[in-house]
């Protein structure tokens, strides 16, 4: 047993000396209570701890225990509609342990010894497995969770268990050489999960929102930062994402911001509605929740842990979505226990290693080959609240130089209620051309053209906005003036959705495609109106206009003959009109 003693005690830090053969990451108990901590520094026999409980009480002289293993999550059904806190204790059963209050060194498993499971069999006794493969299927909600051998175990099948009701701990299949096969296996949280290898992105992650799937968008397997300070709607964005987004599978690690907002959190997210199924999202959902009342410690651990849960579900052949909000109170808790270890801080306190730290959550994103040999994929969004809205800070600076979005959200946008508030001239998306071939098969041939053409008017508009700012409106021509109407429609009929509205909340690529379509056809005629005499002001009056402008709240089902019908009138109207 490799066993030492407390030197000191600082906050969720314990230094502990005379732990002779531990090693880095090793998982400890700390003190008489057996608190859960993890070696974070070795300095020859002396350990620094972080605690995942709260310290009060420990004492110098109190045993620090390794227990040899890192930190590790369990894996197997009975994680979907689970709320955990940051080291996948389920929050229901620490709370039933211990009541409200977390007590501490309490030892839940994460997942539950009696639920049973209905698994069936997908391979035969005789057959070779390997590492990632399916052994069966279990049913959950509407979800199918593939039972995977464990990533380095292979032989052949000497048992597999007939189709049944088991539990977790049940053996469910028998390798050659004794290896005993269960529903679920452990998985070190700071390591990334084999595959066979990653995949280029030629495929959006598509997320419902126009702003981002059409001006700035992410690839499936990509990696996205929002920036924005508070209020400015990273949390309601990050949530419709969830709910909209192209994923099977949703990943939310919640960090609260402020004292009741995780609260908030693990009030609506049982609430929201699974726009695929109808039914509750949290079927499909994993929460990782850190209150502010829990130790910074578990916050610091929960990327990791959620992270791991994303990349075990994308081993099953799926597309899961892993939401990080906010990454910023996931570096202070980096931060606090750097600084109670007493560690050399680099910029604004964070420890040097920051940016390291958050590659090594964002890299574990990807589109990759599974060692099942399917395809999946782990998409990560994180949020960043840089105090002040103030983006030259260390934490968005060490994101923006990871991620391939910036999705810059905007405090004076917030204010003026123009939402999805993200400003289009600080965002950008590193991923735009390489997907227009897909747009062009998937959407339409001349899609990307169409887009560019709609960023180029944007452009315009916000040029001339500049000029009617010197020097009023006055000074404008009407082509020109038609460009800044037409702006106007591109950016509050276009990018501003109401993610509350049931119909606007979310858009297709096509309707997408064919409201811009109603917007240049638009342009395109008034121009041609303009030039056979008409003025502006005739333009607005026309009733088609209120026709373009309303087309957002129009249901996909309806879309096709309204777009027909507003197509056709733009012609007529601005015929008549010449
Ligand atoms: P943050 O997480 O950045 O602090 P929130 O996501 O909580 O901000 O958003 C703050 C408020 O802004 C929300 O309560 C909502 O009223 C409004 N809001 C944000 N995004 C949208 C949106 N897409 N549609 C409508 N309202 C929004
Ligand atoms: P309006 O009064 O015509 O509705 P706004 O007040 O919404 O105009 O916008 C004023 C200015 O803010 C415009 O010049 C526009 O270019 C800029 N703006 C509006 N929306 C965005 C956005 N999402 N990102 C960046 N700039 C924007
Ligand atoms: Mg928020």
């Amino acid at each position: 047993m490799i066993a030492g003693k407390i030197r000191r005690i600082s906050g969720p830090a314990v230094i502990a000396e005379g732990m002779m053969g531990a090693r880095m990451f090793d998982i400890v108990r700390v003190g008489n209570e057996q608190l859960v901590g993890e070696i974070i520094r070795l300095d020859g026999t002396t350990a620094f701890v972080q605690v995942y409980e709260d310290t009060a009480g420990l004492v110098v002289g109190e045993k620090v225990v390794s227990t040899g293993l890192p930190l590790a999550v369990e894996l197997g059904p009975g994680m979907l509609n689970g709320i955990f806190d940051g080291i996948q204790r389920p929050l229901d059963k620490i709370r039933e342990a211990s009541g409200t209050y977390i007590a501490r060194g309490i030892n839940v498993n994460a997942l539950s010894r009696e639920a049973t499971w209905r698994f069936t069999p997908r391979v035969k006794v005789g057959a070779t497995v390997a590492g990632g493969q399916i052994l069966g299927t279990v049913p959950e909600f509407s979800f199918t969770h593939k039972i995977l051998v464990p990533p380095g175990r292979q032989g052949r099948i000497k048992k597999i268990a007939p189709e049944g009701d088991y539990t977790v701990e049940e053996v469910i299949a028998t390798l050659d050489d004794g290896t005993e096969l269960k529903l679920y296996h452990p998985w070190p949280v700071r390591q990334a999960r084999p595959v066979v290898r990653k995949l280029d992105p030629v495929t959006p992650f598509l997320t419902g929102m126009r702003i981002l799937d059409v001006l700035f968008p992410m690839t499936m397997g990509g990696t996205a930062a929002i920036p924005g300070p508070f209020g400015s709607g990273k949390t309601v964005t990050q949530q419709s994402i969830a709910k909209h987004g192209n994923a099977d599978i949703v990943v939310y690690v919640g960090c609260g911001e402020r004292g009741n907002e995780m609260t908030d959190v693990l009030v609506e997210f049982p609430e929201l509605e699974d726009p695929q199924t109808g039914g509750p999202l949290m079927h499909r959902t994993v929460l990782i929740a850190n209150t502010s009342n829990m130790p910074v410690a578990a916050r610091e651990a929960s990327i990791y842990t959620g992270i791991s849960l994303a990349e075990y579900f994308r081993d099953q052949g799926y597309r899961v979505s892993v939401m990080a909000d906010s990454t910023s109170r996931w570096a202070e808790a980096l931060r606090e226990i750097a600084s109670r270890l007493e560690e050399m801080p680099a910029e604004e306190g964070y420890p040097p290693y920051l940016a390291s730290r958050l590659a090594a959550f964002y890299e574990r994103g990807g589109r990759v080959v599974t060692l099942a040999g399917e395809e999946g994929a782990v998409s990560i969004i994180g949020a960043v609240s840089p105090a002040g809205g103030d983006f030259s800070e260390p934490v968005t600076q060490s994101t923006l130089r990871i991620t391939g979005c910036f999705w810059a959200l905007d405090a004076g946008l917030a204010r003026r209620r123009h939402f999805p508030a993200i400003n289009w001239n600080r965002s950008y998306s590193l991923f735009g051309s390489i997907l227009d071939s897909w747009y062009r098969e998937q959407v339409a041939p001349d899609y990307p053209e169409l887009r560019d053409r709609a960023r180029s008017l944007l452009q315009r508009e916000a040029e001339l906005q500049e000029v009617v700012q010197l020097v009023g409106p006055d000074a404008l021509q009407d082509q020109e003036r038609l460009i800044i109407e037409v702006g106007r429609i591109l950016r509050q009929d276009f990018l501003q959705q109401n993610g509350f509205d049931p119909v606007d909340a979310s858009c297709s690529m096509s309707k997408a495609y064919w409201m811009l379509k109603m917007i240049t056809k638009l342009n395109d005629m008034a121009r041609q109106a303009l030039e056979a005499g008409a003025t502006v002001d005739d333009i607005l009056k026309d009733p088609v206009m209120e026709k373009v402008n309303r087309a957002r709240y129009v249901p996909e089902g309806e879309f096709e003959t309204y777009k027909d019908g507003v197509l056709q009138e733009l012609e007529r109207a601005f015929t008549v009109v010449a």
